[in-house]
């Protein structure tokens, strides 16, 4: 590393030396270069930024509604504009004091006493102060470093001649000319001296925009980092053992006996992602799948036959799940499924006792359990399989990083890895599968089983609760069954907690001869299993429910959910709880209930919900509203090493940095090396999530 800086409060970014300040790259801009007047301004309440100045006429530290600081100014053209802080230093009055020429950027809102900004960003400077040149960069930073403290280390950093060497350029020319014809990429040290001081000869917008040669760079540089380190993880995939299990035909042995057990046939997507499955677990590496399918498409009996084929050839099996719930409905399940087929099967939570806890793990080391099923108690220490060959993660994405990281390690410690399972039934668009799981395969059951009809969604307004409430017993008198889920309440557990307990108690109220039943977050796991059971069994008519019924649980009986305060959950909650319903043969319906203020977002939610029950166009939408991060669960993960790209917009670098990484790691694969090590260093680990 060249030219240490020596100020220490950088350190807390990571910025000890000039490469890494000039690759700590800005995430936005400001443009100071205009200046409009008041009247200009206040002339256009478009949530737009504006730059004025003037003299400071009033200030006054007013005391209703609360505590706050009004700052008025004058332009030269006599037009006012008032400034209003709600949090304000003695500094900042000071700076603001009466006759001071402040120079102010902000929005311009219709306030309580004329138009005025809130919170601006103030400078004091003559009047003929020089406008900057050009945009002005903003860096993330951390609390107590400050941007005009970061603006000076890069500043500095950017002019150090050492930079020349340490950014040199790893990738071969004539490979970016081949790679991207006829398009100008600029070098890397260009395109970071473009992003940190933008010439005023460059055009600014597409700076603004990402769109300019350097954004490309930068962002082919980031996404080459990735995909080389996504391949390199596929080629130790390649490299590693695991069982090879021959593949079965279903028609044959004890695959056939359970086939023939069940109570339906296998749909044609069912069938085709077997095939899928069954071919990975014949190879001699482990595998890395991924079975997706819609809420309800059946991806357990796949996970069952999967594991029953791998216990058929000697190994042990585990299927771990999210929820207690959903591994508890899984165990019973897969008991009634698999132990008239000799299976010997394990249950493992965190809420067992430690007895009961200890003779499971005894199970499970020795070899006595075939199949083990449970939470991400599973990874956890004390847990040693005698040969596990299998491993299912159901609701893949519902897992933290933390836990997927555990899981890693907890196979990458073993000679022989065992095959494994994700499955989800959240739909991964095509460039979000390509980017962060280049080494994954994808199966997708696309078809539902057959019988069932399409649920019905309805929008209704609160205020009318109780009609929905009477409608309730017409469902029940058909020896139907309600799912009544209360609001998510995102600030306060205990709030939630009571607002299930009240809406429990009023249901109980008005609907006398009813069963109804609670479950909850809060409730000991055995009390949970006894509600869900006596719902399973038909004894409790209506379950009130948090969340916690959110994946997985699977009851046909039960045709009819209200979702109360709807507006309040995300698409692939909405979806995912819905899917709860319409899994037998009747007709179900799905109440969306709503309160009073209803944002754009949440009635566009709503109403997509109300149009269709394809997950796909589902997951699309929520792509487009909360990026990929959130939708694969992997906030800390892959969506760290992605800054600076668009991941919708900018398709078509992915697929060629896709090509690139593949032409670097097979010619040139010390070049690879480098420039891996130059943009992750660190981050690498949270890639292998
Ligand atoms: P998901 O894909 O959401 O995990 P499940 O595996 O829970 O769905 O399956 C939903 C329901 O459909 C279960 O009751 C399951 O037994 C049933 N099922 C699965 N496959 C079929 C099929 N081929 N025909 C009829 N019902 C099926
Ligand atoms: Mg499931």
């Amino acid at each position: 590393m060249t030219g240490k800086t020596n100020s220490s409060p950088l350190d807390k970014l990571g910025l000890r030396s000039s490469l890494d300040c000039a690759l700590h790259i800005p995430i936005r801009y400001e443009d100071e270069t205009k200046l409009s007047t008041i009247a200009e301004a206040i002339g256009s309440f478009g949530g737009l930024t504006y730059q004025v100045q003037g003299y400071v006429i009033r200030q006054e530290v007013m005391f209703r509604p609360r505590r706050q600081l009004l700052v008025q100014i004058r332009d030269d053209d006599g037009q006012e504009l008032f400034l209003r802080w709600l949090n304000f230093y003695p500094s900042q009055q000071k700076q603001m004091s009466m006759g001071a020429h402040l120079r102010v950027r902000g929005e311009v809102r219709d306030g309580y006493y004329g138009p005025e900004m809130v919170h601006p960003v103030v400078k004091a400077v003559t009047p003929d102060a020089p406008l900057p040149s050009t945009l002005t960069p903003v860096y993330s930073t951390v609390a107590g470093v400050s941007q005009t403290l970061i603006r000076k280390a890069i500043a500095k950093a950017i002019q150090d001649p050492g930079l020349q060497i340490s950014l040199k350029e790893f990738l071969p020319n004539e490979l970016i000319a081949k790679t991207f014809p006829g398009l100008t990429i600029p070098t890397l040290i260009s395109a970071l001296q473009t992003l940190h001081q933008p010439s005023k000869s460059d055009d600014l917008e597409s700076i603004q925009n990402r769109t300019h040669p350097a954004w490309r760079r930068v962002q082919l540089e980031e996404l080459l980092a990735q995909q080389i380190s996504l391949q390199q993880a596929r080629q130790k995939r390649l490299n590693r053992q695991a069982v090879s299990m021959s593949p079965a035909p279903l028609e044959r042995g004890v695959l056939n006996q359970f086939i023939k057990s069940l109570p339906f046939d296998l749909t044609g997507a069912q069938k085709k992602v077997w095939q899928e499955i069954i071919q990975d677990l014949s190879r001699a590496y482990p595998m890395n799948r991924l079975l997706q399918g819609d809420v309800g498409s059946g991806k357990t009996v796949i996970a069952a036959l999967a594991a029953l084929h791998a216990i058929d050839h000697g190994c042990q099996a585990a299927i771990m799940a999210p929820t207690e719930i959903l591994a508890e409905q899984h165990y019973r399940k897969l008991k009634l499924w698999l132990e008239p087929l000799g299976v010997k099967i394990a249950w493992l939570t965190g809420s067992l006792k430690v007895k009961e806890k200890r003779e499971a793990q005894e199970q499970i080391s020795s070899g006595g359990a075939h199949l083990v099923i449970g939470t991400h108690a599973l990874i956890q220490e004390g847990v040693e399989f005698a040969k596990l060959g299998f491993a299912v993660i159901d609701e893949q994405h519902r897992f933290g990083v933390k836990q997927r990281l555990q899981l890693q390690q907890k196979i990458d410690d073993v000679e022989v890895h065992c095959h494994q399972l994700m499955m989800s039934a959240t739909p991964i668009p095509r460039t979000l599968a390509m980017t962060f799981y280049a080494d994954l395969e994808v199966s997708v059951i696309d078809e539902l089983p057959p019988g069932r009809s399409p649920i019905v969604t309805k929008l209704v307004k609160n205020e009318r609760r109780q009609e929905v409430v009477s409608g309730l017993l017409a469902e029940l008198a058909k020896g139907r069954q309600v799912y009544w889920v209360c609001p998510l309440i995102e600030e306060s557990d205990t709030l939630q907690l009571k607002t299930a307990v009240e809406t429990h108690e009023a249901l109980v109220k008005a609907l006398p001869n009813v069963k109804i039943g609670l479950v909850h977050g809060r409730l000991k796991s055995q009390e949970k299993n006894s509600v869900m059971q006596s719902f399973v069994s038909g004894d409790i008519q209506i379950l009130v429910a948090t969340t916690v019924i959110e994946v997985g649980v699977d009851v046909p009986n039960a045709s009819l959910m209200v979702i109360e305060h709807a507006e309040r959950f995300g698409y692939a909650q909405l979806h995912q709880l819905r899917g709860r319903v319409g899994r037998g043969s009747a007709e179900s319906v799905c109440i969306l209930l709503y309160g009073q203020e209803l944002s754009l977002a949440a009635k566009e939610r709503l109403q997509t919900l109300k149009e269709t029950q394809d997950g796909f166009l589902i997951a699309e939408r929520d792509l487009a509203l909360r990026g990929p991060g959130e939708l694969l669960g992997s906030k800390q993960s892959g969506d760290a090493m992605l800054r600076f790209i668009d991941l919708q917009k900018e398709q078509w670098l992915i697929e060629k940095t896709q090509q690139l990484s593949v032409a670097l790691l097979s010619n040139y694969p010390e070049i690879a090396e480098q420039h891996l090590s130059r943009w992750l260093g660190s981050r690498a680990e949270y890639l292998k999530a």
